[in-house]
């Protein structure tokens, strides 16, 4: 079979298809056949051998991917050979056409839902759902700014938002992105690469604040965010690419959290939990990822150069096999 691999640390251009031999599973291990796969910005991240997640060269890079289930190994129940299916979190690296999971890894992909729709879910939903509800705490009624929700996360983070009853505002830093993310059900958008933004944002709330704000560029943003919180408001940081100063008084009055997040400090009962709600929202519609960007798998060099470049954003981006 064919995979992306990577045996030196460095730029994108390492990224080189070649042929692998084929997967076997073992004892409670699944393989799948891949069909697409889901490019996350820690992909890129782990590939510069800077990041805090080192793997073992030479590897296979990627956690995320959609597919068929081709065998299982001994014990396993939940899913047959035929099964669609969604990867979140793999064995063997999922830029490939074949990829091996614990059986815990592998979710039934509903038949509403494109492979391709099936490759956005494993890091960004979780993530979204994770930051929004296990850290953030967020609650029917509460109004939640997704502050850069135009991506992967934020696409994902407004519609879970929606779906569960808050009242949510989301930013991008284009017009046809502000666009998105008002058709992912966003009651309000802004453009969080226009002055004075931050003013339509608290006019938004009525000068009250959000009670939840979800990050995607905290090195920029957490100062302003402080500025945009309720009383007891948090703060969840998913993404951040550098440092910042912060006024710690502006917590004070307010009693706010900064709280930051990783996927994976998940537990596997929270990971259970995830994957059940995303399950859900699978079948009942109101999940639906949108896909931006598609690249063949070859060329998974160029997906890593563009998902770094990070402006105008639409969705989620994937690379496609076969
Ligand atoms: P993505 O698809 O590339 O999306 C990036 C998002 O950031 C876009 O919505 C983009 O909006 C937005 N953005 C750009 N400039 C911004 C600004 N000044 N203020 C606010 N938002 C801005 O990436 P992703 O997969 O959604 O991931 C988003 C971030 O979360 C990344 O940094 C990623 O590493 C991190 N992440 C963390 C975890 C975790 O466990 N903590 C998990 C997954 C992802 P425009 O393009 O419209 O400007």
């Amino acid at each position: 079979m064919k995979a992306i691999r990577v045996h030196v640390f460095g730029g994108p251009e390492i990224l080189k298809l070649e042929d692998v031999p084929d997967l076997r599973p073992e004892k409670g291990q699944v393989m799948v056949s891949v069909r697409a796969v889901g490019v996350n910005p820690v992909d890129a991240y782990v590939r510069t051998g800077t990041y805090a997640v080192k793997p073992t060269l030479p590897y296979t890079p990627g956690a995320d991917a959609a597919g068929v289930v081709t065998s299982v190994g001994e014990g396993v129940t939940s899913v047959k050979p035929g099964d669609r299916v969604y990867v979140a979190g793999s064995l063997t690296g999922t830029y490939a056409e074949q990829t091996l999971t614990n059986e815990s890894q592998v979710h039934l992909l509903p038949a509403n839902v494109s492979f391709e729709q099936g490759a956005a879910l494993g890091v960004p939903y979780a993530t979204a759902y994770r930051a929004l509800f296990q850290r953030g705490g967020g609650k029917k009624g509460e109004e939640v700014l997704i502050h850069g929700a135009s991506g992967g996360v934020g696409t994902a983070a407004v519609q879970l938002a929606r779906a569960a009853g808050m009242l949510v505002t989301g930013t991008a830093g284009t017009d046809d992105g502000m666009k998105l993310v008002k058709e992912q059900g966003a009651h309000h958008a802004a453009n969080h690469a226009i002055n004075g933004y931050l003013n339509e944002l608290m006019q938004l709330t009525g000068g009250r604040g959000f009670d939840l704000i979800i990050e995607m560029l905290a090195n920029k943003n957490l100062q302003n965010d402080l500025g945009l919180l309720a009383k007891k408001g948090r703060v969840v940081v998913v993404g951040n690419r550098g440092t910042i100063e912060i006024n710690p008084r502006d917590t004070m009055s307010r009693e706010a959290d900064i709280r930051g997040m990783t996927l994976f400090a998940a537990s596997a009962a929270e990971l259970r939990e995830i994957h059940a709600a995303l399950g859900a929202g699978l079948q009942n519609g109101t999940l639906h990822p949108v896909i931006g960007t598609k690249i063949p798998l070859a060329e998974a060099a160029r997906a890593h150069e563009e998902i770094m470049q990070h402006s105008g954003a639409l969705g989620k981006m994937v690379l496609t096999v076969g």
